[in-house]
């Protein structure tokens, strides 16, 4: 066992649910940082300790991101994802992918098979195919929210995007993010979740991975922003997130 310092953070997305238990939820985050502290330990890389974190959390169905994923407007399930390796500066997303279990897996064969940083729909479906990705087989039964556009009733907790940062023992950061994106949202929208720098980013200093109301999120870049305050502007990250957050604020505070 490496007795480097490492470190992993998970989330299941912004916009709790007044009202509602998250025991269940809060119990499987505890396994997965249980298993990540257990593969850090073990020498893994950022890298894969959060590919496989977020793997885990599309495939419990308990987020809206992959098997938990709510429909768009018209019905269909269009995901997104990325992730960013600190260490090489190399990262990956697919966008509007459609009828595969796990879009951040998808994101990690863009980045590694293709010259690529990110596809988006068809061409992303036609190549998360040709990798042999896993399809969903019928997706009326696979996802656990199907269903939830045409009854009108937004899932209890409407927003519910997954990311997980990581710094291994030997200091690599990494990044990663996925989801279905916001409830009711148009055919063809895309949030910040798939987009670098938006969603997600990773460096030599910071590794961030964003949930809430994605266009704020995209006009305010900011997990770059983070990272950019952070190795130009000399702040915390403390004072670095506090800043983005507020103005994400402000941009919602005037509906703008
Ligand atoms: N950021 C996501 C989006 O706008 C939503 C979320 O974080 O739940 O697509």
């Amino acid at each position: 066992m490496s007795n480097k310092r490492f470190s992993l953070a998970l989330h299941g997305g912004a916009g709790a649910a007044p009202g509602h238990d998250y025991s269940v939820e809060i119990a499987h985050m505890a396994g997965l940082i249980e298993a990540g502290r257990d593969r850090l330990a073990a020498g893994a890389l950022a890298l894969d300790v959060a590919v496989e974190t977020v793997v885990a959390l599309e495939a419990s169905g308990l987020y809206i991101a992959g098997r938990g994923a709510s429909p768009n407007a018209a019905g269909a399930y269009e995901l997104d994802a990325c992730l960013m390796d600190g260490l090489t500066a190399r990262a990956g997303s697919v966008a509007a992918l459609q009828g595969f279990e796990s879009p951040i897996l998808a994101a990690r064969a863009v980045m590694e098979k293709t010259p690529h940083v990110m596809l988006a729909g068809e061409g992303a479906m036609a190549f998360a195919r040709a990798q042999g990705l896993v399809e969903i087989a019928d997706p009326e039964r696979w996802f656990t929210r199907a269903g939830a556009f045409e009854t009108n009733h937004p899932p209890d907790h409407p927003v519910g995007t997954v990311g997980c940062v990581v710094r291994d023992a030997e200091g690599r950061l990494a990044a990663a993010t996925s989801t279905a994106g916001v409830f009711g949202k148009m055919p063809g929208r895309v949030g910040d979740s798939p987009l670098i720098g938006a969603g997600a980013w990773a460096d030599d200093a910071v590794a961030v991975s964003c949930t809430g109301q994605g266009e704020y999120f995209i006009r305010t870049a900011v997990a770059v922003q983070v990272a950019h305050r952070m190795r130009f502007g000399g702040q915390s990250l403390a004072e670095a997130t506090a800043a983005a957050i507020a103005g994400v604020a402000a941009l919602a505070a005037t509906a703008a």
